[in-house]
């Protein structure tokens, strides 16, 4: 069976942080895929400064251009409100039934979980792949093995826990050092640098 994680994120912009750990889930897994998923638009109400859906997707396409198991999808930012992971999920789940799915993320939302729509259904329709983040003091060896179980025994499923090196580097941090005049082109794949500059991001 073919397993690939999709891999969601704002993306604004992507770095090297998210390539990296989406290079080790790859690797260390055996996936065939691991699917960017940009999120989309937030509907106006919400718009906080979130570059646009299309720059970010474009920023995430050149980042990946030179690994052939990384791919980028759109479906997200063609959606006119913001997705849940479930409708993208079952999306994905439908579009190609033998494929197995899984969902690539920081133990952040692993924590946060049970208040995500359609939790128990998420869980049937991919397994789950987490990471620990840098900077997350809160999430201790303990903690994360309680929450880890806690999911496994409550959605039958099984997590997997990702215990790979991380780069402490956030996409907030890349925006205000850019904000400040700092240099950030050796945090940003190299095509990222100069979209950037092309369109005055951040700035
Ligand atoms: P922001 O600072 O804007 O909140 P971010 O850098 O945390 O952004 P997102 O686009 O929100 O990036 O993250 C997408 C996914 O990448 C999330 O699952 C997040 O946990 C993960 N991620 C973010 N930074 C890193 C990093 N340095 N190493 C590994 N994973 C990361």
């Amino acid at each position: 069976m073919i397993k690939k994680a999709i891999f969601g994120g704002t993306f604004d912009p992507i770095h090297i942080g998210h390539i990296h750990i989406a290079y080790e889930a790859l690797y260390r897994l055996k996936l065939d895929r691991i699917v960017f998923m940009p999120t989309g638009n937030p509907p106006h109400k919400l718009k906080k400064d979130i570059t646009d859906a299309l720059l970010r997707y474009n920023m995430v396409k050149d980042a990946i251009k030179s690994e052939s198991k990384f791919t980028v999808s759109d479906y997200e930012i063609n959606r006119p409100n913001l997705s849940y992971t479930y409708n993208t999920l079952e999306y994905f789940n439908n579009l190609e039934k033998h494929t197995q799915w899984y969902f690539l993320t920081g133990m952040d939302c692993l924590m946060d979980i049970q208040n995500w729509n359609k939790v128990e259904d998420i869980f049937k329709l991919c397994q789950f792949i987490v990471f620990n983040r840098p900077n997350f003091p809160a999430f201790t060896m303990e903690s994360i093995r309680k929450q880890k179980k806690k999911i496994e025994d409550r959605y039958s499923t099984e997590v997997i826990y990702l215990d790979a090196p991380l780069l402490d580097i956030s996409s907030t941090n890349i925006r205000n050092s850019i904000r400040e005049g700092r240099r950030v082109d050796y945090l940003l794949p190299e095509n990222v640098s100069d979209i950037i500059e092309k369109f005055g991001l951040y700035k």
